[in-house]
């Protein structure tokens, strides 16, 4: 997709200095009327909208324009340049002028074999019976130069519906045994795009009546195997928008729909989401993801995100979805997500670190540990330093100030100084500039007692340039905890309190509520670490074919790299990430022999399979066991394993997870000297 971006900013530069756009200050508006026959992928539209002059525009290679006119008056549409899959196309007009474009041609196939990763792509327009998507960049309209509004008419099959993003204004659904189902839909915000989804999907709705203005429309476009699970997603979309709705602000739009997608994506767009079969069936979507789509209706499609200087949408929608529900259920799910950022941070090269100013979008894994992980941290930070009420204040500001706006971090901060009442450049400046983050320590505890009184010294180190920081230390008395706030400025400083009694421990931010650089035994083993690793070690630890076939071909799936397989009674050491499979009683004779820990109570007597991280401190090859009844109880895992990725442990009664978890890992404990 690198031609579009190229020829888009090519355009606007030629809009700016026209004199239409001087005259016109009103957002761009496109006009579409589309008829799409996915069977035959055959695809025709019409365009009409507005001349800033000569208009310039890029259409995917399977479409070509028959014929145009300005004002009316036949005018030649001439193709300029052609860039891998894309032409550019040149209409002659003077600016004011009704342009209507006649265009078509037949979309390439749905491409099936397109997987997780081929999806954040390039795609070409495409269509099949079974799944049409005209992703808003693959040239399937002529695209104003900026953001504009849009209408479109689309006309299907009878047995088929579609949609683009904006609120429903017409519909008509044809009659048994004939017709063709019509639509219009209106989008009166500035677009960026235009998506087009199409399938024989069953439509199910929800109306949600509003306050002073028109009932909010929630459908469901999914195919029949799935309407068993309509009515949920319905509802708790409708709970999503109205929780978002109390935090923020009324929800932006119309309606919000859900719709099928016969590709691997998960795609939020304006209104909608476009959401994989196979995940729509994954009982945690509801949970998590769609609410996260949902939010993305305030943050990236609501405020829009200004790219130029580092984009917030994510780190924003992670923080008040996916954080948020953790949050909701408990303390310890929600450090358990502080420390997965924390871990995914710490697993980011330092070379590789840049500062949150320069993350777009996601593009591979370094890049998601700063632009979700870190982001969302710095929002949580944010209300660790000025409070919960002043937090949502600003959040309500922010979405009151720059509504169907773009906003930059810089927007953020304003919006939070103006709630909070007192500047936050400090913060933002060393959480956004500022590439890594601190490597935090205490080098010395000593407490002493004076004429009754309990002095505790703690001398913090910091790597440099000092951050200016509040960090929490939980003191141990006596086995009770308390928490105590300390801010620190520099490299080095000692910090005195006065205590009732003597402690015996400190602990330096156990609860990790910084973005810092963890220390290693804060870092628990997950089964991500031999999933990524790049030289993988594989011991099959049971004899017969079925089994080493079926170990064989588990660790295929669940491993990124090839496996080396390691010969029986070969020593564990090295430090390659080794992966031991075998039946249980093979698995408990082979751990005793390597003089490794026996079988974590966590996951004995139950389930079909076990698999687990061993502790085995910080010495020797870091090892995971994958322990099972049988061969099939192997092949079971085949699927559901590699989603696990974030655990360090889990039970597994066929196919199914039925316990799972991350290793304690509570921060190390510094004795204090007397
Ligand atoms: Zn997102």
């Amino acid at each position: 997709m690198s031609v579009l971006p190229r020829l888009l900013a090519l355009l606007a530069c030629t809009l700016a200095a026209s004199l239409a756009c001087a005259a016109t200050p009103r957002i761009a508006h496109l006009d579409l009327d589309v008829m799409l026959d996915p069977e035959s992928r055959h695809f025709r539209a019409v365009a009409q909208l507005v001349a800033p002059g000569e208009f310039r525009f890029v259409l995917h290679a399977a479409l070509s324009v028959s014929t145009a006119s300005a004002d009316g008056k036949p005018i030649a549409a001439v193709p300029i340049h052609r860039d891998g899959d894309f032409q550019e196309w040149r209409l002659p007009a003077p600016a004011g002028a009704a342009l209507r474009i006649e265009y078509g041609g037949t979309l390439p196939v749905l491409d099936r074999a397109l997987d997780h990763r081929g999806v954040l792509g390039a795609m070409p327009p495409m269509a099949s019976a079974e799944g049409s998507f005209l992703h808003s960049g693959s040239g399937w309209y002529p695209r104003p130069a900026a953001r504009f509004s849009y209408w479109v008419r689309l006309s299907l099959p009878g047995e088929q519906r579609g949609l683009v993003a904006g609120r429903l204004a017409a519909e008509e659904v044809p009659r048994e045994g004939g017709g063709r189902y019509t639509a219009a839909f209106e989008f009166e915000q500035p677009a960026d795009g235009i998506d087009l989804m199409a399938g024989p999907y069953v439509v199910r709705e929800k109306l949600v009546p509003r306050r002073h203005t028109e009932p909010l429309r929630l459908r469901t476009y999914f195919y029949r195997n799935l309407d068993a699970l309509a009515e949920d997603y319905l509802e708790d979309s409708r709970r999503y928008i109205e929780l978002y709705s109390e935090q923020i602000g009324a929800y932006p739009f119309t309606g919000f729909s859900i719709v099928a997608s016969p590709l691997p994506t998960g795609f939020g767009m304006p209104t909608l989401t476009y959401i994989g079969t196979q995940v729509l069936r994954l009982p945690f979507i509801r949970g998590t993801s769609l609410g996260h789509e949902v939010l993305h209706n305030w943050w990236g499609n609501g405020v829009y995100a200004d790219y130029a200087t580092g984009n917030w949408s994510e780190g924003l929608t992670t923080f008040m979805a996916d954080y948020f529900y953790k949050e909701r259920d408990s303390a310890v799910a929600a450090r358990e997500m502080r420390l997965a950022w924390l871990r995914d941070f710490a697993a980011v090269p330092a070379g590789e670190h840049r500062p949150l100013t320069a993350f777009r979008s996601r593009t591979h894994g370094a890049d998601a540990a700063v632009g979700y992980g870190k982001a969302a941290m710095v929002f949580f930070m944010l209300r660790d330093t000025i409070g919960e009420d002043a937090f949502h204040r600003g959040i309500r500001l922010f979405w009151e100030q720059h509504k169907f706006k773009a906003a930059s971090w810089d927007d953020l901060r304003a919006a939070s100084e103006q709630a909070a009442g007192r500047p936050l450049d400090t913060f933002f400046g060393q959480w956004l500039q500022r590439a890594g983050g601190p490597a935090l320590g205490i080098a010395r505890a000593g407490a002493q007692t004076v004429d009754g009184k309990t002095k505790l010294a703690l001398t913090f180190t910091q790597t440099a340039p000092a951050y200016t920081l509040r960090v929490p230390v939980e003191i141990v008395t006596g086995g009770r905890s308390q928490t105590r706030w300390i801010a620190l400025e520099r490299e080095r400083q000692v910090v005195t309190l006065e205590l009732d009694a003597l402690p015996e421990g400190v602990r330096l931010d156990p609860e990790l509520r910084l973005w810092r650089v963890l220390d290693r035994e804060q870092l628990p083993p997950i089964l991500r670490q031999w999933i990524i690793a790049r030289a993988p070690r594989l011991a099959i630890v049971s004899p017969g074919a079925d089994v080493t076939l079926a170990a064989q071909t588990l660790a295929r799936s669940f491993l990124e790299a090839p496996a080396k397989i390691m010969e029986p009674g070969q020593t564990m050491d090295g430090s390659e990430p080794t992966l031991l499979i075998g039946l249980q009683s093979d698995i408990d004779a082979a751990l005793a022999q390597l003089g490794l820990p026996p079988r974590p109570e966590m996951v004995t007597g139950r389930g079909s399979a076990q698999v687990w991280t061993v502790h085995n401190g910080n010495s020797g090859a870091p090892i995971a066991v994958v322990s099972a009844r049988d061969a099939a109880s192997l092949t079971a895992l085949l699927r559901p394993l590699p989603h696990y990725g974030a655990q360090s442990y889990l039970v597994f009664d066929g196919s199914r997870a039925i316990q799972r978890g991350i290793w304690p890992a509570p921060g190390r404990l510094i004795a204090v000297t007397r």
